[in-house]
């Protein structure tokens, strides 16, 4: 059983671990905790508290405050509960014009922005780009991912959370709270 140093799996996320080293790493069947390694690198990157449960994105992570479950970015900015997707809280760079689409796309790779936008997720907090999708014109922004936090704490790491949530989308139930 493979059994990498942190400080390995620091030098992999940095992209700076030698070839043949990543080449071991990814023959060899994962280590037990490479988890909890991978999450305890995150956080002693960040300068908050709050502990990452699981990370969505090399830059947003699901975090546990106050008895909820959140996602933040590495910047400290909240985007609020997990269950709702985070893009409808983010600042969101739509291009929907040939000009626009141009300036990503060469020539005939370019989507008719008629029918398609590229919309770019960016952080309030950081302006990192955190995320960038292309889609039908008024098709509702992806939610990538919706992860079942209790289940997999509980039956995949063997120490259940303190409380449950139900797992369950709650993007359409905030929107229409704006509209109230
Ligand atoms: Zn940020």
């Amino acid at each position: 059983m493979a059994d990498f140093h942190k400080a390995d799996i620091e030098m992999l996320m940095d992209g700076v671990l030698p070839w043949p080293a990543v080449q071991e790493m990814m023959r060899d069947a994962k280590d037990p905790d490479r988890f909890d390694k991978y999450v305890e690198i995150l956080q002693s990157r960040v300068d908050w508290d709050e502990q990452i449960l699981l990370p969505l994105t090399p830059a947003l992570y699901i975090v546990a405050r106050d008895g909820q479950r959140i996602v933040k970015c590495r910047c400290g900015h909240e985007f609020g509960d997990y269950r709702v997707n985070w893009k409808i809280s983010a600042l969101i760079n739509v291009r929907d014009t040939k000009k626009a689409l141009g300036e990503i796309y060469k020539g005939r790779e370019r989507p008719n922005p008629k029918w398609i936008q590229v919309r770019e997720y960016i952080c309030p907090g950081c302006g990192t780009q955190l995320e960038v999708e292309a889609v039908p014109r008024g098709c509702q922004p992806d939610f990538d991912f919706l992860p079942d936090l209790d289940t997999f704490y509980d039956q995949w790491l063997g120490r259940p959370l303190p409380h449950t949530d139900e797992h369950k989308d709650l993007t359409l139930e905030a929107v229409s709270a704006w509209a109230d």
